[in-house]
């Protein structure tokens, strides 16, 4: 069975039959003939779905919140904002794709020699429960728009999100059959991967599930991009603006209660203001609010699940027993419900756990360093590569420092973020390709050379 769980309360939900055999087998039929007639259909027409799920969204906002909150534990409010955010990714593709997609002339020996940009068809997308709408959404705008069709394997822990994406689709006018989940395990992938009438893959998940899809997706010679773990660095150089980098740090490693590829986990810091950094830093976190994800003042709600929470606190008790001192926090909170401490550990050195592994969940790791070389040393030292902040008031030499930094993006005196208007993705352990923006549009079309003599 598939079951949905409410981890702040933990009490089952629902549980779901997953789909076997002639169930998947007529969901990939009816997918794939759906594919085959949206290529077909004019862009105007297809940008104007995009237009009426971006409705569908706002309006429905309120309830796909609840489901989303209830049954991976975030607190309400963030849950709203992540259909919001889902909504602008539509508006937003739905405005830009004509741009996108506009064929390229290219001046060549021939009379005309363009390059067009055709879907490849069916995208398997394997997603991840931590933003369960975004993940899927933020995939879903540009496959569409491009001409692509959708087949969803969500994660096993939100089924009741995976069939709401299904039903916003259906009820914004969707062709039955374009946006199609399956509720399947991870052991369905590789069959999945290697079914003819799948194209290719999107995967946002875990570094090692990504190894085994781009393994399966490499043997079936099938397009692939994976956004896998991070563990990204938040620099802190000594001209910063310390306060407001404190509060930004606590809000970039404390949201979604710290479940979060892009979330910042490693905190490095100058020597001369570290004291004052991990005053204000502990300050702020002090006042997180932990509990019912439904209640109005929550800032930090429940982990997605048991075994997410003891493998963080295995992460925070290594830490200490290899010599972090604590700051704030370390403990699972007791009761009921999975909720865990806001977790601050400071003195944490480069080859000590909470440096060396992603941490997904709410625990900082405090890093001091000498100096800004040793602070971008200490970025690249891992072998992850997604998002990077750097604070410091000099800003040419944060541009100087940021192409020094190996990771996707580098956010300067800000919260790193996905923003449909650019691209996403990382390097290293981190995974490849990128998302969102003109590149991540671009990642599932067919560039095809059409040379006229
Ligand atoms: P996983 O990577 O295991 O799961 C993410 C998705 O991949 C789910 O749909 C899952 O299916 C599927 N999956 C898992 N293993 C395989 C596989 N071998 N082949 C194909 N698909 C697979 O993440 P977890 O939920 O277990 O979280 C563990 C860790 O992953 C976190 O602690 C964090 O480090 C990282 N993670 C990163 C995310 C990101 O945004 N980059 C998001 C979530 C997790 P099923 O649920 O059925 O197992």
């Amino acid at each position: 069975m598939i079951v949905s769980f409410n981890p702040a309360t933990e009490e089952t939900l629902a549980s779901f039959e997953p789909h076997e055999g002639s169930a998947i087998e007529s969901r990939l039929a009816a997918a794939h003939r759906a594919q085959r007639a949206w290529a077909a259909t004019a862009l105007p027409d297809r940008l104007a779905l995009l237009r009426r799920v971006a409705a569908r969204l706002r309006d429905q906002k309120a309830s796909l919140g609840l489901t989303i909150a209830l049954e991976m534990g975030k607190p309400l409010v963030e849950a709203v904002g992540e259909v919001e955010k889902c909504a602008w990714n539509f508006d937003y593709y739905a405005e830009a794709a004509p741009a996108m997609l506009a064929d390229e002339v290219v001046a060549s020996s021939a009379s005309d020699s363009r390059i067009v940009r055709d879907p490849l068809g069916l995208v398997l997308a394997v997603m991840p429960w931590n933003y369960p709408l975004w993940q899927v959404m933020r995939a879903a705008a540009p496959v569409l728009a491009a001409g692509n069709g959708l087949v969803l394997k969500h994660a096993s822990n939100v089924p009741q999100c995976a069939l709401a994406i299904e039903a916003v689709f259906r009820d914004a006018g969707a062709p039955e059959g374009l946006v199609t989940t399956l509720l399947v395990g991870a052991a369905q992938v590789p069959a999945l991967i290697a079914d003819e009438r799948i194209a290719a893959v999107t995967f946002t998940g875990s570094t090692p599930a990504g190894r085994s899809i781009a393994a399966a997706a490499g043997q079936a010679l099938k397009k692939q991009v994976l956004e896998l773990g991070g563990s990204d660095p938040f620099i802190v150089l000594a001209d910063a603006d310390l306060e407001t980098a404190a509060a930004v740090g606590v809000k970039a490693r404390f949201q979604n209660t710290g479940q979060s590829c892009i979330a910042a986990k490693r905190f490095i810091v100058e020597q001369s203001v570290a004291d004052r950094f991990v005053e204000a830093f502990c300050e702020q976190a002090r006042r997180l609010v932990v509990g019912d994800p439904l209640a109005a003042g929550t800032t930090q709600g429940a982990m997605a699940r048991a075994n997410l929470r003891d493998d963080l606190h295995a992460q925070v008790q290594a830490s200490l027993n290899e010599g972090a001192t604590l700051c704030l926090g370390g403990r699972p909170v007791p009761g009921r419900g999975v909720f865990y401490e806001p977790t601050v550990l400071d003195h944490v050195k480069p080859a000590m756990t909470a440096a060396r592994e992603e941490t997904f969940g709410p625990a900082a790791a405090i890093v001091r360093v000498r100096d800004a070389g040793e602070a971008v040393a200490v970025a690249n030292g891992t072998p992850f590569g997604l998002g990077a902040a750097l604070w410091t008031r000099d800003l040419d030499r944060a541009r100087t420092l940021a192409r020094q930094v190996e990771a996707g993006a580098v956010f300067v005196n800000g919260l790193v973020a996905s923003d449909p208007r650019l691209p996403f993705g990382g390097i290293k352990a981190s995974g490849y390709g990128r998302e969102l923006g003109r590149l991540g549009l671009h990642e599932f079309t067919n560039a095809k050379t059409v040379w006229t003599g």
